[in-house]
């Protein structure tokens, strides 16, 4: 059985190096700039494992050998059989990452489906809330956050790609010396999560947020 070892941000970083990759094949006669490129683009994807097994490597490596876009088509191909799906979670797990919400559905076809993504999101279009749900430290979690209707065209705080995005707001839970008191973070973030969950190259914005609004629970 093949070991599932690359995680959704992981492989969209892959496929933008490649991408990179068939760009320099593309525009540059050079080979020197050619292979710079490649052993550029492979240090990337692997500096975002914590370690690599000598097979998993060798599946990373394989990036080397793209020179066209359908080079670049297979290698993509081939790095897919190892993509991990996102841990399913349980109707359990999901009344536990949003304790003071009495009834919380998450969308079946969300639960239902083999997710290639990093997070699960979804809108409560009648109260204009946008939920999610994330695995930090291997628990999910769930924050929730109330989004203008307005919408324009900017960076997304998450996958730092220039998307139609609107202002989600998030209340934090960080206590201070007056009680009522309560932080409020607004990030720009995607409309359509499941772009924002093709793009996403590095999850370290989406954990900035959870650890800022949960820092006295954590
Ligand atoms: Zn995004």
């Amino acid at each position: 059985m093949l070991n599932l070892f690359i995680e959704n941000h992981q492989f969209n970083n892959i496929n933008h190096q490649a991408h990179l990759i068939v760009n320099a094949c593309k525009n540059s006669f050079n080979n020197d700039v050619i292979l710079a490129a490649k052993f550029s683009g492979l240090e990337k994807i692997k500096d975002q494992f914590k370690e690599l097994s000598k097979s998993e490597s060798k599946v990373l490596e394989q990036i080397i050998q793209i020179d066209s876009s359908d080079s670049c088509e297979n290698f993509l191909n081939e790095v897919e059989k190892y993509r991990k799906d996102i841990k399913k979670i349980s109707e359990k797990e999901l009344k536990k990452s949003f304790p003071k919400r009495k009834k919380i559905s998450i969308p079946n076809y969300l639960i239902n489906s083999t997710n290639k993504i990093s997070f699960f999101s979804w809108d409560d279009l009648g109260y204009k809330k946008r939920f999610l749900l994330y695995q930090l430290n291997g628990e999910y979690i769930g924050i929730e956050g109330t989004y203008s209707s307005i919408s324009h065209n900017s960076f997304c705080s998450f996958c730092r790609m220039k998307n139609k995005v609107h202002l989600v707001a998030f209340l934090s839970k960080a206590k201070s010396s007056n009680p009522d008191y309560y932080k409020t973070i607004s990030q720009y973030i995607c409309l359509d999560i499941e772009k924002c969950n093709a793009q996403i190259k590095d999850l370290s914005h989406l954990e900035d947020l959870f650890y800022e609004l949960l820092k006295n629970d954590l």
